[in-house]
């Protein structure tokens, strides 16, 4: 079985390896990435159809073309209702009829179970089966093995026009740019690299928050790494050479950026939001202004808190929202009306919210409901949930964005289950059975004497407190911290990457206290903590003391 795995796989990089050159030639123009987009809004009820005829209903173990089936619903059926009702009502009474799937379904985490029918997701039942494979990235969500998600180059085309509109309408398409995000597994900065590549602007620089030290990543994503810069350095890309920054040398790059505004007038820098915090509160204890840099975040909500520390060194930024599974699924407004306000990528996604009971918490949230329209898509998503509330409006806004067709905003978004520390990510589960299992086992106590809490500091960064009952006798709080590294080191890739930039940044304390269960789980994402604290001024607020 091993053998059959890395055989794939490296069919998968040899097709990979095949595919970049010619798409490291051809990059778009700005008129190409217009038109992507026009003609996507226009069509993207057909564009809907089409992909649930060609990527679901032909292959019948899909779960969608099961759930479809199960709720009666033929192609035929489903043309009319969208002529008839539009994309979302057509979706949201799918929905009704029990074509949706929550984040632990999808996750193969619980069964689906509809219309007195149950089966399981298997890790590659959601792939899309149109796509011809090439790099593997491993996703955000690191539960059970990790979902492997191809990366098409079509897909990536289609985000290159995304971006380049993005750019275009910030005023940062033509500054020099850097990005200071992970190598593979973490498939974020080679993802970046390589949308770079297609529009023609590659970074001048690829910092990388690791330490020399740090555990190595497996060979083969490292040879899948540097054989794609190489591949684009021989192909006339001078794609740059990943180099280490530690995430306590922020410095470093606030240096970088001020040199490069010197010059330029403006430089651009992609990192996760609290990576670009950490630039700004270095550049600022070092009386270095950042006015003309602007910070492109993702992979964490930018609260009010670090988008204020961000702004407070003269420098701008702006959020792009999305996942593994899906890609980009929103851009941030020019205009925007909140510290995290975006435009939905209209000609890719349907996006809606849709009320449920959030876990854990004595409390419904708006819960993001996504659809993809398009036939390059990594994962295919028919009404998925993905763990993450915001607020969903049409509103007109004005911007450069809005003008491409892109009225629907979504802002807000936090997560309703998921702990993001400094740009990782880590879904719960893993953290719950090492608080259940490793913990006690280790430290003694009960899984009822352990709980996770996420805050944000003085300075707005992301801490994420491992609460312990005093009633348990440990060594030291750095033991128990250490204790939970090494898990994290045991478990998977991703929570092995966590682990690292947790170390660094010291994203993880423990606090000795008694845990508060009232209406609370296990974890407590920070944003509803918030929630809680408000709608009861009591138990929250204790907790957060
Ligand atoms: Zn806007």
């Amino acid at each position: 079985m091993e053998a059959i795995r890395l055989l794939k796989q490296a069919r998968a990089y040899a097709r990979f390896a095949l595919g970049l050159p010619s798409f490291l030639r051809n990059p778009i123009s700005l008129a190409d990435a217009e038109q992507i987009v026009r003609h996507g809004v226009e069509r993207r009820e057909d564009n809907f159809l089409r992909l649930v005829e060609r990527g679901v209903l032909r292959f019948p173990s899909s779960p969608y073309a099961r759930l479809l089936k199960l709720a009666r619903c033929e192609i035929g059926g489903l043309r009319e209702m969208v002529r008839a009702r539009g994309l979302e009502r057509t979706l949201r009474a799918l929905r009704e009829a029990g074509v949706y799937l929550t984040f632990d379904e999808m996750k193969g985490r619980e069964p689906v179970v509809r219309h007195g029918e149950s089966f399981a997701i298997g890790a590659a039942d959601l792939s899309n089966p149109l796509l011809k494979a090439s790099y593997e990235g491993e996703s955000g969500g690191s539960t059970g093995a990790g979902v492997r998600v191809s990366h098409d180059l079509d897909h990536l085309a289609v985000q290159s026009a995304h971006l380049m509109l993005l750019y275009h309408a910030h005023g940062v398409l033509h500054a020099p740019h850097a990005l200071w995000r992970g190598v593979l597994p973490d498939g974020s900065g080679l993802n970046n690299v390589l949308r770079g590549a297609r529009h023609g602007r590659l970074p001048v620089r690829w910092f990388v928050p690791m330490r020399p030290g740090d555990s190595k990543p497996a060979l083969r994503f490292r040879a899948v790494t540097y054989g794609a810069v190489l591949a684009g350095r021989m192909f006339g890309s001078p794609i740059p050479w990943p180099e280490l920054v530690p995430i306590g040398e922020a410095l470093v790059i606030a240096r970088w950026a001020a040199e490069i505004v010197k010059e330029h007038g403006a430089c651009q820098l992609n990192a996760p939001v609290s990576r670009a915090l950490r630039v700004c509160v270095a550049a600022r204890d070092a009386g270095i202004d950042l006015s003309g840099a602007v910070f492109v975040v993702a992979g964490e909500p930018p609260s009010p808190a670090k988008v204020a520390g961000i702004h407070a060194s003269g420098a701008r930024c702006f959020a792009t929202y999305g996942f593994v599974e899906a890609g980009r699924v929103a851009i941030g407004c020019v205009n925007p009306s909140s510290s995290n306000d975006l435009h939905v990528l209209h000609d890719a996604f349907e996006v809606f919210s849709y009320d449920r009971r959030a876990p854990g918490v004595h409390d419904t949230v708006t819960a993001l409901n996504v659809t993809s329209l398009l036939l390059a898509t990594p994962q295919i998503l028919i009404n998925a949930e993905v763990d993450d509330y915001g607020v969903v409006e049409d509103r007109s806004c004005g911007c450069p964005l809005d003008r491409l067709g892109y009225r629907r905003h979504v802002r807000d978004i936090y997560s309703y289950r998921k702990l993001t520390g400094e740009g990782v990510t880590l879904v719960g589960g893993e953290m719950i059975e090492i608080m259940e299992r490793a913990l006690p086992a280790r430290f003694g106590g009960s899984p009822l004497d352990y709980q996770l809490m996420e805050e944000e500091d003085e300075q707005g960064f992301t801490r994420i407190s491992l609460i312990v009952s005093p009633r348990v006798a440990i060594p030291s709080e750095a033991a128990v911290v250490e204790a939970v590294m090494n898990e994290l080191h045991a478990s998977s890739v991703m929570a092995d990457s966590a682990r690292g930039i947790w170390a660094q940044a010291g994203t993880m304390r423990v606090k000795r206290m008694e845990p508060v269960w009232t209406g609370r789980g296990k974890l407590m994402p920070l944003h509803l903590v918030r929630r809680a604290s408000a709608n009861s001024g009591t138990g929250a607020a204790e907790a957060r003391r």
